[in-house]
């Protein structure tokens, strides 16, 4: 079997750290240890279009920022093939056809689309859910299947995704008799506070329609500004501090390395040391924001500096992204060919649809 690695991101706003530690980090591994047939990472603009209707310039503008970061990050074009979903044909034509394997009460079960529904006020009776927003896992799943994808690189919160995905793969082979369709599996991070990494406001996954943000482009007084406005439960220095729910050490557990306690901290050999004399008090907020900013500044400053160089070579970039695209509309079109000859909706392909009428007819 191929191995075929897929990913997507919504052109909705630049990438954030939350993107970088539940998926970028995890691409570029795959990237670096190479053991993959293809590798497609695709901008999602057909699906961010599915609760942005209208503000088709804001998803526009934000193609290339994502292109962008993905340069920056270090995903490399000689080895990925970077494109935009909505020039693929082949999806919407996947997904008219998957549509009939789902029910809508399967979709509205998902539970990352309910959580979104109530973010973005779909809930309200007046405002309703959008067809086309209810259907985005159905959508996803004809972005995977049109390359057979079957490792995807992902945040926990795409696992909903992937089992509708998986669901609709066997439905169609099992109902059109043959194994065109391959089963996918998720690639979640290496660790678990990676799986939904929070906004600086607490509570809820860090997102780009929220606002609660790092950005991977943000410059260093920004980022220092936004780790100084992450919330702590007020106490006095010598009290325990509590890790539940904290966001500075969901953040260290994302980023911190022993090297960075070397270099930052050298009182502490690492992060486990560190969250057993926080809990015993002591320690002050301040001081682990400050540690934190200075991991985090470390960790963005070559994929900011890797940005503004690509910044400066933008046709370049969108050659990368048009070259890209025109692969991908080939690779789609092969499995779009295979489906409909499986579900024999291929009449003009081959002489069979002829032959078999004039048999009857004559
Ligand atoms: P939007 O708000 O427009 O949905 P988003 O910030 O949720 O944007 P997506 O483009 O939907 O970003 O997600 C792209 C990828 O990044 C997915 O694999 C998703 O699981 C992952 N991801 C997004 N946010 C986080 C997060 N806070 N923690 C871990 N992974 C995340
Ligand atoms: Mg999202």
């Amino acid at each position: 079997m191929k191995n075929i690695v897929l990913t997507a991101d919504r052109p909705t706003g630049r990438l954030h750290i939350g993107h970088y530690v539940g998926s970028l980090r995890e691409r570029i591994r795959l990237q670096n240890e190479g053991n993959y047939d293809e590798f497609i990472v695709m901008i999602a603009d057909a699906q961010a279009l599915t609760d942005n209707a209208s503000c088709p310039q804001k998803i526009r503008d934000n193609v290339i920022e994502v292109m962008l970061d993905y340069l920056a990050i270090g995903l490399d074009p000689k080895k990925i093939t970077f494109c935009i979903q909505s020039m693929l044909p082949a999806l919407p034509e996947l997904t008219a056809y998957y549509m009939n394997l789902v029910t809508l009460q399967r979709l509205l079960r998902n539970p990352t689309v309910k959580t979104e529904i109530k973010q973005k006020g779909f809930d309200d009776e007046k405002t309703g859910i959008p067809v086309g927003f209810a259907n985005y896992p159905i959508s996803q799943a004809a972005d995977i299947t049109a390359f057979k994808a079957n490792i995807i690189p992902v945040g926990e919160d795409q696992e909903p995704m992937l089992e509708q995905t998986r669901e609709i793969v066997r439905s169609f082979n099992r109902i059109y008799k043959k194994d065109i369709l391959v089963e996918c599996k998720s690639i979640l991070p290496q660790n678990e506070s990676c799986y939904r990494l929070p906004g600086t406001n607490g509570g809820t996954k860090m997102s780009k329609s929220i606002g609660n943000c790092i950005y991977l482009s943000d410059e260093p007084e920004v980022i220092k500004k936004k780790i100084n406005s992450i919330g702590s439960i007020p106490r006095s220095i010598e009290e325990p501090g509590i890790l539940e729910d904290n966001v500075a050490f969901i953040y260290l557990d994302a980023f911190a390395t022993d090297d960075s306690f070397k270099k930052y901290y050298s009182e502490y050999k690492n992060l486990d040391e560190l969250k057993i004399a926080y809990t015993k008090g002591g320690i002050g907020d301040g001081t682990i924001k400050k540690f934190l900013n200075n991991v985090i500044q470390d960790e963005l400053k070559p994929i900011r500096e890797r940005r503004h160089i690509y910044e400066e070579k933008i046709e370049d970039v969108i050659e990368i992204l048009k070259a890209g695209t025109l692969k991908a509309i080939e690779l789609s079109n092969e499995t779009l060919k295979e489906v409909k000859e499986a579900m024999a909706i291929n009449y003009f392909e081959d002489d069979s649809f002829k032959n078999d009428q004039i048999k009857k007819y004559n």
